[in-house]
């Protein structure tokens, strides 16, 4: 999301006549966008000011600026205290950048970090770098709650964009070369544009160009409807990937999270999605150590892990944030016991997804190429519907195009393979 936040900023920059660089030593203005939903994330940006801060003392004519969910609980601090930036700007206010830089130049701080009930962003075209999918927001905030969660605070109400914007959008896309694009919203389920839910969104979308894949993040289990799970069933090129954040295998946690939903209520959804979709990539997040975690819901989420059999999860400490329900909750699980716990899920994970893989071995997939595998500059890199990584030897392919590949062998996190017309042949010739 901040990906996709960061290209709503340079889009609305580009219109005011910069350009981007990503070359530190090139630049006039650098932004740092940041993420506020866990406490490593903040720390992570407190190096990258200080690097900036001595950087800007090399080059005082260098405006630097803090965008995004860490704005507004650090703009007295980084900008009337420590002077360490020059601006800070909040994810609804992006637009008061290009006036906020030049007040900048003239020496002038500036703060701008409300939130707004109706910022969606939708006449701006995001500043994309080439590539293959793109990353397409279709909503911003969110009005869940989840006690543990700081979102609704830092990016506000939820509200989606219109149908129109977001269909001109997705055009664009397929004159521009991609092939992906994945939509995104903290709850995409609550999108709305009149009466069309986002089940008829996904549709719309996968109809501008049957060649485009379609994904969609993230869906929350209380609200993830069945014409939705009808809509990715039925579409060909709606991608059998769900991710599912389940957070916790403990009813009585689940709770405590606001999370709305039962493991029960889960459990019965990730079968539907299953028999539905065969074949489904299905992954989640989970929490360890929110308040009160006993070893007990600790093993409750390690056997719904086991029973659910997802294909990858994220496995997050629980870091107590300010404003949340729980921050009012003692964080009564200590920091190693916590890193105990995710060693733990992350293991059995680890377990489930390389037999799932492996599973997959002898099997042909059709795979779309995102670019050159990071080991070998011989082999590609792709991605299968069920958002599988997959390599295999080039052989006259380019990035951007499907082929179809044969599994041969797999670990945890990648499956390999040859592509299905090269496998033939060499059996031919052998
Ligand atoms: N809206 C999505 C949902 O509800 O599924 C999730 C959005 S959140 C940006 C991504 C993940 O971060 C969550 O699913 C949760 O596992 C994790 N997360 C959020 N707040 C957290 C916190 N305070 N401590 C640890 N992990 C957290
Ligand atoms: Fe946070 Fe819950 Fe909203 Fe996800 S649904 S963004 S976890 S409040």
């Amino acid at each position: 999301m901040n990906v996709a936040d960061s290209e709503v900023v340079g889009g609305i920059l580009q219109r005011e006549g910069y350009t981007f660089t990503k070359e530190l030593g090139e630049a006039d203005v650098i932004l740092v966008n940041t993420c506020a939903i866990r406490d490593n994330a903040e720390v992570r940006i407190y190096g990258r000011l200080g690097l900036f801060g001595r950087y800007k003392k090399e080059r005082p004519g260098v405006v630097v600026g803090l965008l995004g969910c860490m704005a507004e609980r650090l703009r007295v601090q980084l900008v009337e205290e420590e002077r360490v930036v020059d601006l800070v700007v909040g994810p609804d206010e992006y637009r008061k950048l290009p006036a906020l830089i030049d007040q900048a130049y003239q020496g002038e701080k500036g703060i701008a970090v409300r939130l707004s009930r109706v910022e969606n962003y939708e006449d701006i075209v995001p500043l994309r770098l080439e590539g293959v999918s793109a990353w397409l927001s279709v909503m911003r905030g969110c009005d869940k709650f989840c006690t543990f969660c700081v979102v609704p605070f830092t990016r506000g109400r939820e509200r989606s964009r219109s149908l129109k914007s977001i269909i001109d959008e997705a055009h664009m896309l397929v004159d521009q070369g991609f092939k992906e694009v994945t939509l995104l919203g903290q709850n995409v389920n609550s999108y709305r544009d009149g009466d069309l839910d986002f089940a008829g969104l996904m549709r719309s979308v996968a109809g501008v160009d049957r060649n485009l894949r379609v994904r969609f993040t993230t869906s929350h289990p209380q609200d993830m409807s069945d014409r939705l799970i009808e809509t990715v069933a039925s579409t060909t090129n709606i991608c059998k990937y769900v991710h599912l954040p389940v957070q916790s295998g403990s009813n009585r946690i689940l709770e405590l999270m606001n999370r709305s939903y039962t493991i029960e209520h889960y459990l019965a959804l990730a079968e539907k999605i299953r028999k539905q979709m065969p074949g489904v990539g299905l992954s989640t997040d989970f929490i360890s150590g929110f308040p009160t975690e006993t070893p007990e819901d600790h093993g409750a989420t390690l056997a719904l892990a086991r029973n659910v059999q997802f294909d990858g999860a994220y496995t997050f400490k629980y870091s107590a944030r300010e404003n949340t329900k729980a921050w009012q909750m003692t964080d009564d699980v200590s920091d190693e016991e916590k890193g105990r716990r995710v060693n733990e899920i992350a293991t059995l994970q680890h377990e489930i997804s390389l037999e799932l893989n492996q599973k997959m071995v002898g099997a042909t997939v059709r795979v779309l190429i995102d670019g050159e595998s990071k080991k070998s500059a011989e082999e590609w890199s792709a991605r299968t519907d069920a958002n599988k990584v997959a390599v295999f030897p080039k052989s006259g392919e380019a990035v951007g195009d499907y082929v179809d590949v044969v599994i041969t062998r797999a670990n945890s996190a990648t499956l390999f393979g040859s592509r299905v017309e090269a496998k033939a042949a060499l059996e031919a010739a052998a």
